[in-house]
């Protein structure tokens, strides 16, 4: 069959890829000059300390398992580090405490009391088996199974907030329970986590990129599709933000808003951070990485770090110059003075979809009503939060789809 695959994020470059290799004749059409969609590297301007600046530091788990498929598929399985779940949590003292999967490491959590470390532990086991309602948010459920406020602030959200792109508070229960389940509870290397030592662009669009056209598809960059009706093809998955798949479909959008996620870019003249990645408690600055390190191009001089800020509208409004000096501030606040010497901010108001409570029915599966249109996108209905996981099932469910599409018109 010749299908069309309209957007080239990650789940329109996952559905390409499958429907290729299963001998289909594909076009992926991609409105902007770049393929990868969400995950990208910033267009490079003057002055950039390599490697250049991505639009976002991007963590990937053990668990996500067809999304590192997807980069064996690509030729990418060695672009990234791997290690086991330990997270430094470096407190308002300064003092470093650690996130791990193991109950005994909870029990040394320094930034708790001893008692509220015990109550983790239980709400963490209580987690297990507790049922998950989509009406409710995870915060609500985890104070119904025994947590404090000290310990959502000071543990869960650390976990739950660059997982879901929303504190405990916002996020629906049904999603909570999925990511403590399928990453804390899951088997040990589930919770791996999974840091990209490439720029993004490289190791995702451009090598998917690569890739389709290797094995036969066509690839094209710059092409937004204003309409269905322009495609001359036998079947077409459309893999776009949710509100862009409601008006190509000419469906009503789904009620499903945006959480932003901004990134600072900081090379400062001096080492600040040991770990290559730390959370800050009581900061804007949720999560540092030391970007050189984790690239294995450290500058030759000082640290290059990035500094995420994930679901907090509110840093949207706030100017390049003071969003650079706050986070600068917060770095050199707690972890020794440096001067800053270069910086650059990247803004994604749209990253993820928001799934608070209520959303669930508004996450559309791959089938649509017309008979030969698909759907995919990490927003879609895929039992995962709005991830890069979530975004190659989708497209993987969608190529699913089309063959069954065809195995029912055979
Ligand atoms: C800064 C940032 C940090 C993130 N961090 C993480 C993380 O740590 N871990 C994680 O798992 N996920 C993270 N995410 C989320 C993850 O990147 C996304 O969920 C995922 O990449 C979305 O893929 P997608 O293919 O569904 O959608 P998109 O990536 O949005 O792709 C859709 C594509 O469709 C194209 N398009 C739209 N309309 C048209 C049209 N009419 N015609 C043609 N093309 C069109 C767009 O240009 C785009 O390329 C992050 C996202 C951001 C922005």
């Amino acid at each position: 069959m010749r299908v069309a695959v309209v957007g080239g994020g990650l789940a329109g470059l996952a559905a390409a890829l499958e429907l290729v290799e299963r001998g289909h004749a594909v076009t992926l059409l991609e409105a902007r000059p770049t393929l990868g969609g969400a995950v990208q590297t910033l267009p490079e301007r003057e002055g950039d300390p390599p490697p250049p600046p991505d639009n976002g530091q991007h963590i990937a788990l053990g668990c996500f398992e067809e999304y590192l498929r997807f980069l064996d598929r690509i030729g990418e399985g060695r672009s990234y580090r791997r290690q086991r779940l330990s997270l430094p949590v470096i407190g308002e003292d300064a003092g470093v405490g650690a996130i791990s999967r193991s109950p005994l490491s909870i029990l040394r959590y320094r930034h708790l009391p001893a008692r509220e470390r015990l109550a983790v532990v239980r709400v963490l086991l209580a987690l297990r088996r507790a049922g998950a309602d989509d009406g409710e948010t995870f915060g609500a459920l985890l104070r119904r199974l025994g947590a404090s406020d000290l310990q959502i602030d000071r543990f869960w959200d650390v976990f739950v907030r660059p997982a879901l792109n929303l504190r405990a508070d916002e996020a629906s229960a049904a999603m909570g329970v999925f990511t403590v389940r399928t990453a804390l509870l899951g088997k040990a290397a589930a919770a791996d986590v999974i840091l990209p030592a490439m720029p993004l662009g490289a190791m995702h669009g451009e090598a998917a990129g690569r890739a389709l056209e290797a094995a036969g598809a066509t690839v094209c960059r710059g092409r937004r599709v204003e309409s269905l009706d322009e495609i001359d093809a036998d079947a077409i998955v459309v893999a776009v933000p949710a509100a862009e798949s409601a008006r190509l479909l000419a469906e009503p959008e789904p009620a499903l808003e945006p959480s932003p996620i901004v990134s600072v870019h900081l090379l400062f003249d001096r080492p600040l951070l040991r770990s290559p990645l730390a959370a800050l408690l009581g900061s804007p600055a949720h999560w540092v990485f030391d970007r050189g390190a984790l690239t294995g191009h450290p500058p030759e001089q000082g640290q290059y770090l990035t500094v995420v800020a994930s679901g907090v509208p509110e840093l949207l409004e706030i100017r390049g110059k003071a969003l650079v000096e706050l986070m600068a501030d917060e770095l050199t606040g707690r972890l020794g003075r440096a001067e800053l010497l270069w910086s650059r901010v990247s803004r994604e108001p749209n990253a993820t979809v928001a799934l608070r409570p209520g959303t669930q029915k508004e996450r559309r599966g791959p089938v649509t009503d017309r008979p030969n249109v698909v759907r995919a996108g990490a927003w879609t209905d895929t039992g995962w939060p709005a991830t890069m996981e979530g975004a190659v099932r989708s497209g993987l469910a969608a190529a699913r789809t089309i063959g069954a599409m065809q195995a029912g018109r055979a």
